[in-house]
């Protein structure tokens, strides 16, 4: 188990995920820790699904916790014919539920990840691996990803440890990574929106931009695409960066937002509402923000 320090006062964290998606906590245990981290709010946006929040909602009305819904979506970011990268977009919907057409949409998504993770185990099995789809799906709750392929790589002695499985065989600079084949990171922006959520992009330092010109003209272009927020405060973005990120949400008018991207035991230097060594202290100023955005609902 994770230690929790207490937090400042008034601090949020609106970034976590459950053991419904690839978090070791179950939704009870991270309700319980955000508690005992004295967190003004929490945000659960586990990937692709909406099933920790739904299971920890009575928990959080019982532990006098404010709660918001969140989710984390993968995209895929054009930078110029044949080059992308993967961008993930978190999306936060204040009256706790997203429209129809975003749930029928989500849907569509988990089959894409599901032909992923049954492409990505027909690769490792091609290099000879002992890896099937329904093992690595009994890892997981509600859904898979590469955590849980991860972790059965480690237990069949594949890989020594998470990082190496990720280096050897399922990473993005791995010879058996296997893409997701996302939208791009305008039409998940748009299909949040028309949702009722509020979509803000996700430690913009994993775009592995430089920090230069094109880095700004990304930023300028998803606020012109209809972005709200922008995850300023993040694990894996330190004290310069997080200036860095907030100086460009001024720029572009973007909304400053924060959270730590706990995940339990799978980052296990990672504390829910403060981070890496404390790197996150998301005020409660940040969510007052985006929770008085005002968006178009189109659908
Ligand atoms: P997926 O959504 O199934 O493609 O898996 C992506 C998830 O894997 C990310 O959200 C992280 O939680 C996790 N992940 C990615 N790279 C690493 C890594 N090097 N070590 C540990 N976890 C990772
Ligand atoms: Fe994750
Ligand atoms: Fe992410
Ligand atoms: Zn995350």
């Amino acid at each position: 188990m994770n230690e929790h320090p207490i937090t400042e006062p008034g601090l949020v964290d609106l970034h976590s995920h459950t053991n419904e998606s690839d978090g070791t906590f179950t939704p009870a245990e991270l309700i319980a820790a955000a508690s005992a981290a004295r967190l003004s709010a929490l945000a659960i946006t586990d990937h692709d699904t909406f099933s920790g929040y739904d299971i920890a909602k009575p928990l959080a009305a019982a532990a006098k916790l404010q709660l918001i819904c969140g989710i984390e979506l993968n995209s895929k970011l054009v930078l110029k014919p044949g080059t992308h990268r993967s961008a993930h977009v978190l999306a936060y919907f204040p009256g706790g539920q997203a429209g129809s057409a975003f749930l029928e949409w989500l849907q569509a998504q988990r089959a894409e990840r599901r032909q992923r993770n049954s492409a990505l185990a027909e690769r490792l099995q091609n290099e000879g691996m002992d890896v099937t789809l329904e093992e690595v799906e009994r890892l997981g709750r509600s859904l898979a990803g590469r955590p849980h392929f991860a972790k059965l790589l480690v237990k069949k002695g594949y890989a020594t440890d998470t990082e190496e499985a990720f280096q050897r065989f399922i990473g993005e600079e791995a010879p058996t990574f296997v893409d997701r084949q996302s939208p791009t990171t305008e039409t998940v922006i748009d299909v949040i929106r028309g949702g009722g959520g509020i979509p803000v992009l996700a430690h913009p330092v994993r775009l592995w931009l430089s920090h230069d010109a094109t880095e700004e003209r990304v930023i300028q272009r998803l606020a012109a695409a209809g972005l709200i927020g922008l995850e300023v405060a993040h694990s894996d973005q330190d004290a310069a960066l997080q200036a860095y990120y907030q100086q460009l949400a001024k720029k572009y008018k973007l909304l400053p937002s924060g959270g730590s991207d706990f995940h339990g035991d799978l980052k296990p230097d990672i504390q829910l509402g403060s981070g890496r060594n404390g790197n996150v202290q998301a005020p409660r100023s940040f969510l007052d923000g985006l929770l008085s955005a005002n968006i178009a609902v189109t659908a």
